[in-house]
């Protein structure tokens, strides 16, 4: 058996422990979006719970992105804490589910069900998607980062810049608006008189 793809072979005594640690290569889909993420270690428990399989266990790791401020690579560790049910087989149509839902309470849990075809369960597209949701939008190295300087690009968290800082005026002669004058001189209450 090799990385994510567990056989439902593996879970004849019932239970299956996992404890992989990939890169995230191992986990990216094809064609998805990288996520700047180092190795991550999925570490749990797969049973078998008549008709459904759940997998409960914790995703470690860390994301590894550059500060939005100051450009400084900065790792955002996480610990996600998942329970994933499998079921084999379609997925039942939107008339079924909201049946079922009716019967049993179980409206949550249903939507939550992941089902598959063939013999075995593949826990790295469910790993995937619990990063995906949790990755950070936003990344600061520090909270009180104070970013670069927008004059001469220095980082100022590790000195004060030289240059003097202020950024310069804006000229009125090269701004969006005289532009717009040229293009329509009718704008222009001197031109517009002829
Ligand atoms: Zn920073
Ligand atoms: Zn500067």
């Amino acid at each position: 058996m090799s990385g994510l793809k567990i056989p439902l072979s593996a879970l004849e005594r019932g239970e299956h422990e996992v404890d992989i640690t990939l890169p995230e290569t191992g986990l990216r889909p094809q064609g998805a979006k990288a996520l700047e993420i180092g190795l991550t270690r999925i570490q749990g428990r797969l049973s078998s719970v008549e008709p459904r399989f759940v997998f409960i266990g914790t995703l470690t790791g860390e994301y590894l992105r550059p500060c939005d401020r100051c450009l400084v690579a900065t790792q955002v560790q996480f610990k996600l804490d998942v329970i994933w049910t499998f079921e084999q087989g379609p997925a039942p149509g939107l008339a079924e589910a909201v049946a079922e839902s009716d019967d049993e309470g179980f409206a949550d849990d249903e939507s939550e069900t992941v089902y598959f075809d063939g013999s075995e369960l593949d826990l790295a597209s469910q790993a995937w998607e619990e990063l995906v949701l949790f990755a950070p939008s936003k990344t600061l190295c520090d909270e009180d980062c104070a970013g670069l300087c927008p004059q001469c690009g220095a980082n100022r968290n590790s000195a004060p810049c030289n240059c003097g800082g202020e950024p310069p005026a804006v000229e009125f002669g090269n701004s969006g608006f005289s532009g717009l004058v040229n293009l329509f001189p009718d704008l222009d209450p001197k031109r517009s008189k002829e």
